[in-house]
């Protein structure tokens, strides 16, 4: 991947870091994106630069924002001069009955999880375009799937973007830019971390018991899925390889759909 460029976004942390990291080890200049402390993410950014070989910047976006969104991605396109690679990673979440959730949490959710992903790709894709090769995954979940109780907003905003997907794909079916989606059940990151510990402390057990319930509700295999894991698929996705491979979801979810 010497020579192409990938915007990541929300890639100070899980599973965005993770393909982050993974695209670089194959030669990838990267665009880091996300919250966090300035220090750390400065850490971040060095240690892929050191570690890899490869460029890396840091643009911070709010992507709750469309036009932060746009402008994320017209920034990454300066800052190597193309994006051949988008993966529309970032993504928060907020569990609640329907009646009780919150207002501005549905909105909050719906457009970081959702929107930007349109927001980001309709940036992205008119150089994709122009040069007839590009890659855009977006991280939706085994709940752009299935669904769970308490997940309003999150299962509409990854159902939603598995169809934009879809959409996205076709447009672009007879060229070399392809768009997919990949699904993953548990991977232990802070946005399941917060989960965890509200299951262990509504419950009055303990983290390694909350973590066992939560992996056997869902997740056949027992085990979470590592960021790792995602980056290798990223991989795979961006190869020649899967020139042909678009429109589609891939889960990585240890069973959890298979049932
Ligand atoms: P995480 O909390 O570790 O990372 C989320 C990233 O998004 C962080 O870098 C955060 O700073 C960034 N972010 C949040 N709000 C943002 C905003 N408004 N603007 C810009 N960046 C913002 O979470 P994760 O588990 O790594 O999740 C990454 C993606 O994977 C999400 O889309 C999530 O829905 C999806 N996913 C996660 C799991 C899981 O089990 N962890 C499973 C399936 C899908």
């Amino acid at each position: 991947m010497k020579g192409k460029s990938a915007l990541v976004t929300g890639s100070t942390s899980g599973i965005g870091l993770g393909v982050a990291k993974a695209l670089a080890a194959q030669g990838c200049d990267i665009v880091l994106n996300g919250f966090g402390d300035k220090d750390e993410i400065e850490k971040i950014r060095a240690g892929i630069e050191a570690d890899y070989g490869v460029r890396a910047v840091y643009l911070f976006a709010d992507l709750s924002k469309g036009d932060a969104a746009r402008k994320l991605v017209e920034d990454a396109i300066e800052a190597f001069g193309k994006l051949d690679i988008l993966v529309n990673n970032a993504g928060i979440q907020h569990t609640d009955f329907i009646p009780d959730f919150p207002v501005e949490k549905w909105d909050a959710v719906i457009a970081i999880n959702l929107s930007a992903v349109f927001h980001c790709s309709a940036a992205a894709l008119p150089g994709m375009q122009e040069r007839n090769w590009g890659r855009i995954i977006n991280i939706a979940s085994a709940h752009g799937l299935v669904a769970s109780a308490k997940k309003a907003a999150y299962v509409a905003a990854k159902h939603g973007v598995v169809g934009l997907t879809k959409v996205a794909a076709l447009e672009n079916a007879t060229s070399h830019v392809t768009v997919n989606a990949i699904c993953p059940g548990w991977v232990h990151t802070p946005l399941v971390e917060k989960q965890i510990e509200a299951r262990a402390e509504a419950e009055g057990k303990s983290i390694e018991e909350a973590n066992k319930e939560l992996l056997g509700e869902k997740q056949p295999s027992l085990r979470f899925v590592t960021p790792e894991q995602i980056g290798g698929m990223a991989v795979y996705l961006c190869s020649e390889a899967a020139d042909t491979v678009t429109g589609a979801h891939f889960s990585i979810d240890g069973g959890w759909t298979a049932q």
